[in-house]
């Protein structure tokens, strides 16, 4: 597959760009090669700047459920932006996708919108820290939630451990205050919480983790974070920016039956334009300006083109069958997959929920991110090649997870697993490597 036209964009983007892009994991630095520079995208398929067509699973990394340009989308933002792109003043579309989304989520009262997850996740991490007074935040090992500075840690050695800046720049003083313990423990929860008695204000978790790979929750991991939390007066935060509306409609709490404090929201909140929201109870969001004394604002925030994206898209998610055909496609997709590998002498595991799936170089289980470490980067370089050279557009990345949206056909599965039998039978030639250990790009 010929990428001649996408090498050019990137020489010429590199010059004025750093790394030609304009998120770390679009420059494929962990898989190598050519990223294809994309032009348009319609349904399931998108093309890129040579004319190459694929079958994509990214989805602009989630919001895109619906599909690339969906008419029904389109229309609603082209009619919203015939009245005016912004005024920074309320609308009432803002009220419309404010009330769909709390009658989705049964935690969420009250909800205020962002612009992106990142800003959704800073600025409920400031709420719980303001409501509880304390400055402690506790989060899991591959988890991930954006890049502001409380969040971007790696973790330390041991068991529950304080945070170590995750990049250059992250105060070690600030970073001290986020815990680290590997996801599905609730032991090492535990454990942090008797060390650090009264400190905690809240536990931040992606109910269904989406950035390690697509790793669920063990039964009995979300409850037990519950009853921790209440048990210690902490606040319980779930990262709902991927899994919101996509695991499940309302999210990975309907879908698990847990009531977080506090939820976040991104992706397909937006429908594809930059929207992403917190909410939760009401006395909770009672403390935000203005009606309380925490404060967070946004020129942007409520964006009626993007609220009318999210509106449309929530609309049709709604719609009876929805979740069912999702979970279908990524079943499908994951256990099929499964099958091939088997079939080739490749160990692989998967996982599936809702309108996400993933997959890992490891005979498994996975269930943590040390887990998630342990899958070989060299059969996923390899598998993700063929895959992209066959027309299918993965995430380029082992620790992401895929995803389906209502635009993929039957006939988009089929290719994907017909490319996938010969990807697997090429990496028997492939020679394994040590697995990677640091944090991946993103
Ligand atoms: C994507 C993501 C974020 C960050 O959202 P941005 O809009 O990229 O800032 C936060 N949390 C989770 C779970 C995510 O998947």
């Amino acid at each position: 597959m010929k990428r001649t036209r996408s090498k050019q964009l990137m020489n010429r983007a590199r010059k004025v760009i750093p790394g030609g892009v304009n998120s770390p994991v679009r420059a494929f630095g962990s898989v190598g090669g050519t990223a294809p520079f994309l032009v348009r995208g319609k349904g399931a398929r998108i093309w890129d700047a040579d004319d190459n067509e694929y079958v994509d699973y990214v989805g602009s990394w989630g919001p895109l459920i619906l599909g690339h340009a969906h008419p029904a989308v389109l229309r609603a933002v082209r009619a919203a932006a015939a009245s005016g792109t912004s005024f920074g003043a309320p609308t009432e579309r803002e009220i419309k996708l404010a009330e769909l989304v709390c009658s989705a989520l049964p935690s969420v009262e009250k909800v205020r919108f962002v612009s992106s997850g990142t800003e959704a996740a800073m600025s409920a991490i400031r709420l719980v820290r303001g409501a509880t007074g304390r400055s402690r935040i506790l989060k899991f090992d591959g988890g991930y939630h954006g890049h502001a500075d409380s969040l971007l840690v790696g973790a330390g050695s041991g068991v529950a451990t304080l945070g170590i800046p995750g990049s250059p720049g992250v105060p070690p003083e600030l970073a001290a205050l986020t815990l680290q313990t590997p996801f599905n423990d609730v032991d090492a929860v535990a454990d942090a919480f008797s060390r650090w008695p009264d400190q905690i204000a809240g536990v931040l978790v992606e109910p269904v983790a989406g950035n390690m790979g697509c790793v669920p929750p063990v039964p009995g991991f979300l409850e037990g974070l519950r009853t921790l939390c209440d048990r210690h007066g902490a606040l319980l935060i779930f990262d709902e920016v991927m899994t919101g509306f996509r695991v499940a409609w309302g999210g990975a709490q309907v879908r698990y039956g847990i009531r977080p404090d506090l939820t976040i929201l991104g992706k397909v909140v937006g429908g594809g334009l930059p929207a992403a929201a917190y909410g939760g109870r009401a006395d909770l969001m009672g403390q935000i300006a203005p009606d309380g004394p925490i404060y967070q604002a946004g020129t942007l925030s409520g964006n009626p083109l993007a609220m009318a994206a999210g509106l449309e898209t929530l609309r049709r998610l709604r719609e009876p069958g929805a979740y069912v055909a999702l979970e279908a496609r990524s079943r499908t997709l994951a256990e099929g997959l499964a099958e091939r590998a088997q079939a080739a002498g490749v160990a692989l595991s998967t996982s599936a929920a809702g309108g996400m799936f993933g997959f890992f170089f490891h005979p498994g289980p996975v269930r943590s991110f040390a887990d998630a470490r342990k899958a070989d980067p060299e059969q996923f370089r390899v598998f993700f090649h063929a895959m992209l050279d066959a027309g299918i557009y993965l995430p380029p990345s082992a620790y992401e997870a895929c995803f389906v949206s209502l635009a993929h056909r039957p006939i988009d599965v089929a290719e994907t697993l017909a490319a996938a039998e010969r990807a697997f039978r090429k990496l028997r030639t492939a020679r394994p490597r040590a697995p990677a250990t640091g944090s991946r790009p993103r």
